[in-house]
């Protein structure tokens, strides 16, 4: 109510404009028109367990690069609007879990972009926020430029479920989130990580999804 009250004030101080090209737009969220009609919705609903709001094209790359390394953490918002509208019916209770961030790179970085897309998507779709189910358990290198196979010896055993949340975990349905889901290698081993502390189903929600061929 309060923040609904004021925002016609911010609007005056702060005057809402598009996050990618800065052009004016009329409510503090979200896109201009233009910058939307460039985004590329995927055309085939979530049949493999996995939801993309978008398929990683440039307009993509740009706001996920000003969402992680841009502080632009109001864009978790939208984002998180753009999952919520094709995610399946996820009945029943389902605990909604961030790809996690090693800590040394949450101190740089000051946040994990994932859990601020999975913290606004739990709010969307009123399921619990369980942002500390998954942990990074050693630093890996970035991934880019490696094959499947090498990927998924990086990444073996990188990432594992937080003892303190196995109890939670187990038999659970679990929504786990990422911000881009490139080669699949990082969100297997969490689903991994999950299956081995006696999670149910997963299903998989990111913002935006690299296309096996797009892939560099
Ligand atoms: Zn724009």
């Amino acid at each position: 109510m309060l923040k609904q009250a004021f925002a016609p004030l911010v609007d005056l101080i702060y005057p809402p404009r598009c996050p990618l090209c800065g052009e004016a737009i009329a409510a503090q969220k979200g896109l201009c028109s233009t910058c939307w009609s460039t985004l590329e919705i995927p055309g085939t609903a979530a049949e493999d367990g996995i939801t993309a709001a978008t398929l990683y094209n440039d307009t993509a790359r740009q706001l996920v690069l000003r969402f992680k390394h841009g502080r632009k953490i109001a864009l978790a918002e939208m984002m998180a609007r753009q999952i919520a509208a094709r995610l399946p019916d996820l009945d029943g209770d389902w605990l909604v879990v961030p790809v996690p961030l090693h800590r040394t790179r949450l101190w740089q970085r000051g946040y994990n972009q994932s859990a601020l897309i999975a913290r606004e998507l739990a709010g969307l779709r009123g399921k619990v926020l369980l942002v500390d189910a998954l942990v990074r358990t050693r630093r890996t290198p970035s991934l880019g430029g490696l094959g499947r196979a090498e990927r998924a010896k990086v990444l073996a055993g990188a990432i594992a479920a937080n003892p303190a949340r196995c109890e939670r975990l187990k038999g659970a349905q679990v929504l786990l989130v990422d911000d881009v889901l490139t080669s699949g290698a990082t969100t297997n081993a969490c689903k991994a990580a999950l299956r081995a502390a006696g999670a149910g189903q997963v299903h998989v929600a990111c913002f935006s999804r690299v296309l096996e061929d797009k892939e560099a």
